[in-house]
């Protein structure tokens, strides 16, 4: 081997070993970004909160999409900018977060906060913002959540530039199921969820159909008629339990300031009903 060839060959080597170590680098990243002691979620091949599970892709969505539009007349509004009367604390003691510029922020350690109306099936929709200053990382920057009854988190997390494991990023079903995509937008700015959610169906007190919903973040479908295995826990699979027709949507405080503005919700009509005559 003349000298300029074997140079070539420790040069290539050289990069070789680098390019490796930088692969097992991002492996060992992507494995720490999660759990590997956690079960099997149920009809998947990933544990809860699988840290080596794919990243959902990165979508970019429109500028905007319904930010600030006007609900439908049929819809409730649970939040218009002004004031907190439609939720309450766990306890029922009235919501601690406060309301300002015509949106609410969460003000972290109040508490979690929940409607005090009761819903079935539903068309949600809500605006947040992840704080613009950013702080912390994975599931400590941006940490928020729709709580469908208590039970059934659509999580949201600050999720632009911000790897965590995927059942836990913005739009995950919290440790169940990854977004499709990742259609997250920079810290500080409007985000909306758009949530049809229909509720699990008992029969004579026995599970016949479980809970799902589709979802749209930024206008982004996410899921569609993707099923709840079960009630959200952290590391662990949740079992339906005893049946619940209704129940609050809870919006959670994770210890982050957290805004939300623009919330209402439709509870979803079936077909062929006969007309409002007042209409
Ligand atoms: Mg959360």
């Amino acid at each position: 081997m003349n000298l300029c060839v074997r140079i070539l060959a420790v040069t290539t080597i050289g990069l070789v070993s680098v390019v490796n170590l930088l692969t097992l680098n991002a492996d060992h990243h992507q494995k720490n970004l999660g759990y590997s002691d956690t079960p099997i979620i149920p009809g998947q091949k990933w544990r809860v909160h699988d840290g080596t599970r794919p990243q959902p892709q990165i979508v970019k969505p429109g500028a905007t999409f319904s930010h600030l539009a006007p609900p439908p007349d049929d819809a409730a509004a649970l939040f218009d900018g002004t004031d907190l009367k439609h939720f309450e604390k766990g306890d029922g003691s009235p919501a601690g977060w406060k309301v300002e510029n015509g949106f609410m922020e969460v003000v972290p350690g109040s508490g979690t906060i929940r409607t005090r109306s009761h819903f079935s099936d539903f068309q949600l929709h809500l605006e947040f913002a992840t704080p613009q200053e950013v702080k912390g990382n994975s599931q400590g920057r941006g940490n928020s959540g729709v709580i469908v009854f208590g039970d059934f988190e659509v999580q949201i997390l600050d999720s632009y530039r911000n790897p965590t494991y995927p059942d836990g990023q913005a739009g995950a079903l919290y440790g169940q199921q990854p977004p499709r995509v990742n259609a997250s937008t920079p810290p500080g700015t409007w985000q909306s969820y758009d949530i049809i959610f229909e509720n699990a169906r008992w029969e004579n007190g026995k599970l016949v159909k479980k809970a799902n919903v589709t979802v749209l973040h930024n206008g982004v479908l996410i899921h569609h008629k993707q099923e709840f295995n079960g009630p959200s826990l952290h590391r662990q699979v949740g079992q339906y339990g005893k049946p619940k027709t209704k129940g609050p949507i809870v919006l959670q405080d994770h210890g982050n300031p957290m805004r939300f503005r623009n919330i209402w919700i439709r509870e979803i009509k079936d077909y062929d009903q006969i007309a409002d005559p007042k209409k």
